[in-house]
């Protein structure tokens, strides 16, 4: 296994404050530079260097980045150079520590060997170096010099690292021995083997590997100590409060995630920021228009009503100067609320008219039909022949309604921005003055999908086996988005591995205009939807989390997409907290003023009314919560809130019956009943 495999990739980041600032300062990044292209014997590529200041949440941030999403190259070997003292600003050690899966105390030894062997003070250096994934990663010091020594202390012996660690069947690469294994990696040893190599495979394959990948042996490394003994933890746990280890229990579960916490509100104008604005596209007036915003004022195209029409059934005149038309006239026509051409009237004649219906040419007023009496019939006694009129005074115009005394064409009837309802007859304005289509903001089509391997379909048959879950959240958010007017895309369940969550997420948005998801975002190992976002996707997270209760750690992102068009555009992803609560809580609070900003909704998001307690509500001390509320209308029109019960994230029955979502400010002092507070309406609101 020498020159023919593909280099190894090495990520460098470089650990300094200063630097952060003005990298120019830096020294150690170009140093370990050249030590990996002179001594790595060739075996190795620089293919990313980063700089980051001294703070815990962006180193692991960025390592994160370079070990957790298995994409086909990976990153072999991350190094770190800076903050391993013990000045107050040094924390590389303890960032690096608590995202190692397994640690490698013989590559510390060997480094700090090395360097202690050159100077005392080597025991400054506090290095930390393991395995997190597939990635190697080794914290070196952070002057040129020390960083220098101490990588090539261990250089040589890295590949093996680092090809174990990709899961490189482990048989050849042991094929040989450890003597095979030193002359590979260019190092003359007497027989002490720094590198630890005191396993011996089972005698039953002993048959020999030199170069083979796989030969039908699954040898599993899980458990595969290498005669290293058992796990070693270089920090007590108090000294190390930040981990992504879910092994390490829920006490440990408030770590610190790389991603910094906003406020609802900077959340709130990060989404704003960054969502797309709304696509015009021209629409059908139909039953299917309602909840659309129009894009465009729209104008009458006709006059309504289009032709003078008379408003009561009775007879069309042509009224005399003197107004008196009380006489008996012969009816010469007919005119029915029913298209047709009609015959012109003269004065002296009338023609019988219903309501709605057009009047013959020539009339200039219509009199009611109870102002008359029936005079004759026709020979065959079925029409009228003669009426009698008992009306004088009668004035031109009476009992008609004239040519677009309803609506003008061409006026304006609705305003760009208004929004079509249901109930409150635009459609059937739109309909009645002739216009068949308008531009309106396209309604975003909402994907929803499900994440976790323990995540099962909600109606699948059968008891559940022990650690699965029913999916709650999925048709929880997609009946949600429904409801608000939106389309929306069933996306399943997908389970936690970066693989099938990338293609997953590919596929969806290519379908839909923004990807809901739901569990997955929080610090636990199988949390990968951070980093599928950001490395697989090319996606840019805005922000990861959020000083609220519940929902502490939605993720709002958006992620370049090339349509079947060929345009770029970009698509919203919210990734939702996997508690069904707080789930549901997040879509109202942050998804839908995305939905209504991209349907150009204005003003975007739930309504918020204040309200009375109904009781005392208590407070977190350090968030801000949203609270499962139901208000209804009390005496007096006074909107009174009370609490859905037991608010904890994970809890279902909390949501029953919520119609919108209490504002309470984080403090100490509860809020008494009686007090008012600011309350987001989810729902319609019903009297007590
Ligand atoms: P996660 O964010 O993936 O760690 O999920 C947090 C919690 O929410 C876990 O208890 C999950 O089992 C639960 N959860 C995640 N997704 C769903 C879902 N679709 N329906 C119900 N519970 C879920
Ligand atoms: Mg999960």
């Amino acid at each position: 296994m020498s020159g023919s495999s593909p280099p190894l990739r090495v990520a460098l980041l470089i650990v300094s404050t200063t630097a952060a600032k003005d990298p120019s300062t830096d020294a150690s990044g170009a140093v370990l530079k050249d030590v990996i292209d002179q001594e790595g014997g060739g075996r190795w590529q620089l293919v990313d260097s980063k700089i980051v200041p001294d703070v815990v949440a962006q180193i692991q941030r960025q390592i994160m980045l370079w070990a957790d999403v298995a994409v086909p190259e990976g990153v072999n070997l991350i190094l770190t150079t800076g903050g391993t003292g013990f000045a107050v600003a040094d924390h590389t050690p303890e960032a690096v520590s608590a995202l190692l899966h397994k640690q490698a105390p013989g590559i510390v030894h060997g480094m700090l060997a090395a360097s202690l062997s050159v100077t005392p003070f080597a025991m400054m250096s506090r290095p930390v170096a393991g395995v997190r994934n597939k990635s190697v990663i080794i914290t070196l010091p952070g002057s040129p010099k020390g960083a220098k020594e101490n990588l090539q202390a261990v250089l040589k012996t890295l590949p093996h690292a680092c090809l174990q660690a990709a899961g490189q069947e482990s048989r050849s690469l042991h094929a040989g021995g450890v003597k095979k294994l030193e002359a590979d990696a260019g190092i003359n040893s007497s027989g002490g083997s720094g590198v630890g190599h005191s396993h011996s495979h089972g005698s039953g394959h002993s048959h020999s590997h030199n170069h083979g990948h796989d030969h039908g042996h699954s040898h599993s490394h899980a458990g595969h100590g290498h005669g290293h003994g058992p796990l070693v933890r270089h920090t007590a746990p108090s000294a190390n409060p930040m981990s992504n280890d879910p092994k390490l229990g829920p006490s440990r579960r408030n770590r610190e995630s790389p991603y910094p916490m906003l406020a609802v509100d900077e959340a709130l104008s990060q989404i704003k920021e960054h969502t797309p604005a709304p696509e015009i596209v021209a629409t059908k007036v139909n039953r299917d228009l309602p909840g659309s915003i129009l894009a465009e004022d729209v104008k009458a195209k006709a006059n309504v009503p289009a032709f003078r029409a008379s408003i009561v059934d009775g007879y069309a005149v042509v009224v005399p100067q003197d107004g008196n038309m009380k006489s008996v006239f012969p009816v010469v026509s007919v005119s029915h609320a029913a298209p047709g051409e009609a015959k012109e009237l003269k004065e002296g004649e009338i023609a019988r008219i219903t309501t709605g219906a057009p009047l013959p040419p020539g009339a200039t007023s219509v009199i009611m039909v109870e102002d008359t009496v029936l005079k004759t019939l026709t020979d065959d006694g079925k029409e009228e022949k003669e009426v009698e009129i008992l009306a004088d005074k009668v004035q031109e115009g009476e009992n008609i309604r004239e040519v677009g005394s309803d609506i003008k064409a061409d006026s304006l009837i609705l305003q760009k921005g208004e929004q079509i309802s249901a109930v409150g007859g635009e459609i059937g304005l739109l309909a009645a003055v002739g216009v068949g289509e308008v531009q309106t903001y396209r309604r975003p089509v909402v994907g929803v999908l499900s994440t976790g391997d323990e995540i099962v379909e909600h109606d699948r048959p059968g008891e559940l086996r022990l650690g699965e879950v029913r999916d709650t959240n999925r048709v929880t958010l997609m009946a949600a988005a429904r409801e608000w007017g939106y389309e929306v895309v069933d996306l399943g369940i997908v389970a936690d591995q970066s693989g099938s969550l990338e293609e997953r997420l590919r596929g969806a948005l290519r379908q839909v205009d923004l990807v809901i998801t739901t569990g997955g975002v929080s610090m636990g190992e199988l949390d990968l939807l951070k980093p599928t976002i950001e490395r697989s996707l090319g996606g840019t997270i805005h922000f990861g989390r959020v000083a609220m209760k519940p929902g502490k750690p939605t993720t709002f992102a958006t992620v370049p997409v090339k349509t079947n068009a060929g345009a770029r555009v970009r698509k919203v992803v919210f990734s939702l907290p996997g508690n069904p609560a707080s789930a549901l809580v997040t879509f109202h609070l942050f998804v839908l003023p995305a939905l209504h900003q991209m349907s150009g909704v204005s003003p975007a998001g739930l309504t918020e009314v204040p309200v009375t307690l109904a009781h005392d509500f208590g407070l977190d001390k350090l968030r801000p919560e949203y609270h499962r509320a139901v208000v209804t209308v009390g005496k007096e029109g006074v909107l009174l809130a009370s609490s859905t019960g037991g608010q904890r994230s994970s809890k279902v029955g909390s949501l029953r019956g919520a119609n919108a979502l209490l504002c309470l400010p984080a403090g100490d002092v509860p809020k008494k009943k009686g007090e008012k507070v600011r309350a987001l309406l989810m729902g319609g609101v019903r009297c007590e």
